[in-house]
Parts: C-alpha cells; structure tokens; sequence
C-alpha cells in the first residue's frame, strides 16, 4: 500500500518526475479523475498531475493527449505518483 491507495487497481498512473505539468490530460479526462497535485513539485521543479486511481476507467484519453512521452502509464503504479 503507498498512502492507503489500493495497489491492484486497473488504472492509468502519471509518472510524477517525468509529467512537465502542461494538463492537456485534465482537460480530456471523461470522469475527471486528474488533479493537479496542489503546492508541490516534482524532480523537474513543475507542477504536477495525478491521477484517482479509484475512479479512472483506463480510456487512453490522458495518454493519448499527453505530449511528454512516459508521463503517463497504461497501469496502476501508485508508487511513482508523489501525492
Ligand atoms: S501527464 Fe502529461 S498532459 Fe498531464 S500534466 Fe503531465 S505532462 Fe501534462
Ligand atoms: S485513462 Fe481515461 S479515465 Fe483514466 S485518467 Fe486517463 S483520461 Fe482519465
């Protein structure tokens, strides 16, 4: 368990050191499931993004609008999201 977050989830993950904080996935996310991760920064010193495991329906929307590649992962690694 990382922060009381399931591990087994079927979800997507933004990698929190590699997400340059642009929020092109905000903005498609059907469920609204993205956040911005409030008042912190990552190793890059960005802003940066997260993604509510519980409540993602893995539908590739984020992946697919995201421009920096490896930011988001087609699985649930609720280790890499620094929240
Ligand atoms: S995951 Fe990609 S689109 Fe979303 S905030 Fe990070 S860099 Fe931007
Ligand atoms: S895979 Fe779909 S539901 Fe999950 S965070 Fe990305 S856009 Fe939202």
């Amino acid at each position: 368990m990382a922060g009381g977050v399931p591990m087994d989830l079927y979800a997507y993950t933004i990698v929190s050191d590699v997400c340059e904080g642009i929020g092109d996935c905000i903005a498609v996310c059907p469920v609204e499931c993205i956040s911005w991760a409030e008042g912190k920064t990552n190793a890059k010193g960005t802003a940066f993004a997260f993604i509510d495991g519980e409540t993602c329906i893995s539908c590739r929307g984020c992946l697919n609008a995201c421009p920096i590649e490896g930011a988001i992962l087609d699985e649930w690694h609720p280790e890499l999201q620094l929240v």
